[in-house]
């Protein structure tokens, strides 16, 4: 039943504030992270690391604007230690989203960031390190947004030399267009994305 040992998934910033009734919100946001919580149900077992990323801000410079392109700059959102910044309440439908977890990488305290690769541990791991520490050779990656965090995640992994795979259906993005462009340079750029799981 398992397969590869040295396989990790990711989940990327199944935040409050990115899903349905947030500051700044992912149409299918909820939807992901029920989806998120009903494959980690059913999957566990097929990880030997899962790690979440979420966007926690303090002073992220010029990220947030009141007057937002939704390109570079965006409504305040994910602030460190509010309630917009937590987990999504939907990943916790079997469970405990964070007894599932390995370890969180926070990214964005200080600047924008879209990468989980530009954020670390508490303790001050990166996720490559972590990533490393484990063994790992390829990681799968859902969460949220497609055409944003999930990408930079995604170019990232493949950049870092992982095996890279996108779970399409356990994603979503801010707008199509930018979702399919997305999708098509995560795919130039070698990341395997899957449209169904
Ligand atoms: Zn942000």
């Amino acid at each position: 039943m398992a397969s590869s040992p040295l396989r990790a998934l990711i989940v990327v910033d199944c935040q409050r504030d990115f899903c349905e009734g947030g500051s700044l919100p992912v149409t299918g946001g909820d939807a992901v992270a029920s989806g998120v919580a009903d494959f980690l149900a059913a999957h566990r077992t097929d990880y030997r690391l899962i790690i979440a990323t979420r966007d926690w801000h303090i002073h992220p410079e010029h990220h947030f604007s009141t007057h937002p392109d939704f390109i570079d700059t965006w409504p305040k959102h994910c602030v460190a230690g509010t309630a917009g910044a937590e987990f999504s309440p939907n990943l916790d439908s079997h469970g405990p989203f964070v007894q599932c977890l390995d370890a969180i990488v926070s990214k964005g305290r200080e600047s924008a960031a879209y990468s989980g690769f530009q954020g670390t541990t508490d303790d001050g791991r990166s996720l490559n390190r972590l990533l490393k520490d484990s063994d790992i050779t390829s990681v799968d990656i859902v969460g949220l947004a497609t055409d944003f965090c999930v990408k930079a995640t995604a170019l990232d992994a493949e950049k870092y030399g992982y095996a890279t795979n996108v779970l399409l259906p356990l994603t979503a993005g801010v707008a199509p267009d930018t979702t399919a462009e997305a999708i098509s340079a995560m795919e130039q750029a070698g990341v395997h994305v899957q449209a169904a799981i």
